[in-house]
């Protein structure tokens, strides 16, 4: 079953009277289960010396939730500037901090450099000359091409932006020492939603094998590897769970045989988003249409602004209607949002029991890459956030957008420039004349 049997039983005979008291739809997540998912995470851990999990705050980005991390003893794992303040924010600093961007910009490795700095993970050894203070540790992102698989959500590592390529990874480790970087970093991000242990159980002996080719080569010890997120989890009933605990042996048996040949071990870190909180979350919206056409449709009040996935990925979310357990009477139906997007749907053709107006749906699994991932296109704005406290207390994390909100960035100073042209456009070749000519016909001879 998708949902934790736990999450259920805590959360199912107060829904009726949550729904009623903040209306829907809304996410709720469950703090016990965070906390067990957390707990389970470092247990699986506990053979190997110097284990970490940095969060990946694109997940789940709300302050509460991250309180909770932080209070768990977790790191984060941010790419942006608001995910860096968001990390902050909750009271992380310095290296419980990892910024994974890509595509980097000044802003942020001046954002990254700020409040206490922060572990900095590059992208590509280009950004070594453009970092302006390197720290003195360093960490690249390593992708390691045909060698490995990735997958569907992630695509192939020789066709993905991301990371150095193996062709390149000592000779960026060399000039980050060139640059007077001291200590080092390892990581790699391969997979998404990936439920077989024995993928990352790879990953991390790739890591432990470049980690001896950089003492041989350069004689660098790492102070830790990353072997990045990216733990699946049982989207559809009957699939397997990830195996964490094998992970946990797995990569403390590598580590052993690595300590023994190379009289050292580094730290290991994870930066899981899913795996963590996704089944702690449901997002709960109540139905309000049914129609039959050629197909019978339930529409439901809220929309893909609170869940992207299955619209962008054709991802599966179960749905279960609250008080109406599955059985021989269910008929597929498409459940369906109010967004002029075909792809508005949370399901499609899914067998589900007679829905009448007013009844409550649950769809699973939205704790990870949920209302994170929203958006306001057509004017849907975005549903609010409820956390089930570990008290058993709900409380209000996120209200929903508003109106105000939605118009918000409308309101400034009125600001109109005359932008200044440059001389006449040079004409070098066939294809600048032809430009140069749309261009006249479009704007009138230039000037110049
Ligand atoms: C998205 C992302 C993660 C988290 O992925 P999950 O599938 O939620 O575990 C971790 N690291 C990086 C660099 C990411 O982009």
């Amino acid at each position: 079953m998708p949902m934790p049997p736990g999450f259920r039983t805590r959360l199912l005979p107060m829904l009726e009277d949550v729904a009623n008291q903040f209306a829907t739809p809304f996410h709720i997540y469950d703090e016990a289960g965070i906390r067990d998912t957390v707990q389970g995470l470092n247990a699986a851990f506990s053979g190997v010396p110097w284990f970490r999990e940095y969060f990946a705050v694109k997940a789940l980005p709300n302050p509460r939730i991250l309180g909770i991390m932080k209070d768990l003893g977790l790191g984060f794992d941010c790419s942006s500037i608001a995910e860096l303040v968001l990390a902050r924010r909750a009271g992380a600093r310095g290296e419980d901090i990892l910024f994974t961007s890509n595509n980097t910009s000044q802003d942020e490795f001046a954002a990254a450099a700020a409040d206490g700095g922060c572990i900095l993970n590059l992208d590509d050894v280009s950004l070594l000359a453009k970092v302006p203070r390197l720290p003195e540790l360093v960490c690249f992102r390593y992708n390691p091409g045909a060698a490995r698989r990735g997958n569907a959500i992630i695509g192939a590592p020789e066709q993905a932006k991301f990371g150095v390529a193996d062709s390149q990874i000592l000779d960026a480790f060399r000039a980050a020492q060139a640059r007077g970087a001291r200590r080092f970093g390892l990581h790699c991000m391969l997979a998404s939603n990936e439920r077989d242990a024995d993928a990352l159980v790879q990953t991390v002996a790739m890591l432990l094998e470049l980690a001896e080719a950089m003492g041989r080569a350069l004689d660098i010890r790492l102070d830790f590897i990353n072997m990045g997120g990216g733990l699946g989890i049982p989207y559809r009933p009957g699939d397997t769970r990830f195996d964490v605990p094998k992970l946990g042996r797995e990569t403390a048996r590598l580590l052993a045989g690595f300590g023994a040949r190379n009289a050292y071990q580094p730290r290991v870190f994870m930066e899981s988003g899913r795996y963590v909180t996704g089944p702690s979350g449901v997002l709960v919206t109540r139905a309000i249409n049914r129609k039959d056409t050629y197909r019978s449709y339930v529409g439901v009040d809220a929309c893909m602004s609170a869940l992207m996935r299955p619209g962008m990925y054709g991802a599966y979310h179960h749905v279960e209607v609250l008080g109406k357990p599955a059985g021989p009477d269910d008929r597929p139906v498409d459940v369906v949002g109010s967004l002029c997007e075909n792809n508005d749907k949370f399901a499609e053709q899914r067998p589900l029991p007679p829905i009448a107006d007013g009844d409550l749906l649950l769809i699973h699994d939205t704790g990870a890459h949920g209302h994170a991932m929203g958006f306001d296109y057509n004017g849907r704005l975005r549903p609010k956030e409820l956390l089930l406290r570990g008290d058993g207390r709900v409380e209000l994390i996120r209200r929903a957008q508003s109106l105000d909100d939605y118009f918000a960035t409308l309101d400034f100073p009125p600001r109109v420039v005359a932008p200044q042209r440059r001389g006449t456009p040079s004409v070098r070749g066939a294809a600048d004349d032809a430009t140069a000519a749309s261009r006249r016909t479009l704007t009138g001879t230039p000037r110049g």
